[in-house]
């Protein structure tokens, strides 16, 4: 079984499909648990254009390995395997041949140019998966593979700042911020005004100031990640940054961003998006998660319950993270 995107603009219909068929590369998953992603939402609404379609979403699958290619040796039946976004690379172009395989020219991505992890089964070429280490939870771990492998690709642009503004906070900031803190960051959450529910989950985290995105902090700080899709974040961050400092936008789309007074820019203040995630990321971000030992909230649904999971997470009724458990 699985749910089947198959228009864009339209819900997901659950249907039954067949178990897919894996080459030598790949490795074959029982899904366990995936975590549902703003991405999500955007391929939905016509954000990201040209999704495979009919698709099967969801690029945040924990599930065990149950079988695999003749080519794959780093990986063996019954291991718990994530599967993360980036889903392919060409291995040529020069953005691979530099490391930076999360800008690739030919990239597919899973859940929108691959089917994804919406499903009974996934399967994955194994160069892009991961190994869960052994003491995580399966549905605490799913929101680990966007939420928290972007969000800690945005944390890196900004690793060697003291006092870090988080704009957003959701599924990534819950995540990055118990990894800021662990690396004794100051970090200073933005909410939505009026969500008062963001703000108190922030402050529970332990931040060091939980307020509204229109107010300003009591210290000018090093740098900004901005998760929330709104482009007019980016001025509000300007605003509150000290002189060199960074804005990152982690998301994959936002609106425009309202135009703004060089002076705010100026002083070697810098704008910087993120895009994707490279294999090494992983690598670096599971290590780092289990030893700052990253506990993840969640709200369970059923696959067949993916719908009012993404219309929960639309309209912002998600502390934490959606995950569906198969
Ligand atoms: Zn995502
Ligand atoms: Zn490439």
């Amino acid at each position: 079984m699985a749910m089947m995107l198959e228009k864009q603009g339209n819900p997901l219909i659950l249907k039954d499909i067949d178990i897919p068929h894996i080459n030598d590369k790949e490795v074959l998953v029982k899904v366990i648990a995936c975590g549902v992603c703003r991405t999500d939402l955007h391929i939905i609404d016509g954000e990201l254009t040209n999704p495979k379609l009919p698709l099967v979403m969801g690029h945040q699958i924990v599930g065990k390995l149950v079988k695999k290619g003749k080519g794959v040796r780093d990986f063996e039946v019954d291991d718990l395997i994530g599967i993360p976004w980036l889903g392919y690379s060409c291995g040529s172009c020069k953005f691979c041949k530099t490391g930076k395989e999360n800008l690739c020219d030919h990239a597919k991505y899973t859940g929108y140019s691959i089917d994804g992890g919406f499903a009974e089964y996934a399967k994955a070429h194994h160069k892009y998966v991961f190994k869960i280490p052994k003491n995580f939870d399966p549905v605490a771990a799913a929101p680990l593979l966007c939420a928290g492998l972007i969000g800690f690709r945005a944390y890196n642009m900004v690793r060697d700042s003291e006092l870090i503004g988080i704009y957003g906070f959701g599924s990534a900031a819950h995540i990055l911020t118990q990894i800021a803190i662990y690396e004794k960051k100051k970090i200073f959450a933005f909410s939505k005004r009026g969500d008062e529910e963001s703000v108190k989950f922030a402050r529970n985290l332990g931040v060091y100031w939980s307020g509204y995105s229109d107010e300003s902090p009591p210290k000018k700080l090093d740098a900004a990640i901005i998760f929330a899709p709104a482009g007019e974040l980016v001025v509000s961050a300007l605003k509150v940054v000290d002189k060199g400092g960074k804005v990152i936008c982690g998301g994959i789309h936002m609106s425009d961003i309202p135009s703004f007074p060089y002076k705010i820019l100026w002083e070697e203040r810098m704008i910087k998006s993120v895009a994707n995630l490279t294999k090494d990321d992983g690598i670096q971000f599971f290590k780092l998660a289990e030893k700052a030992n990253v506990k993840t909230k969640t709200t369970i649904y059923k696959l067949d319950e993916l719908n009012k999971a993404l219309d929960d997470l639309r309209q912002g009724h998600l502390v934490g993270s959606a995950v569906i458990k198969i």
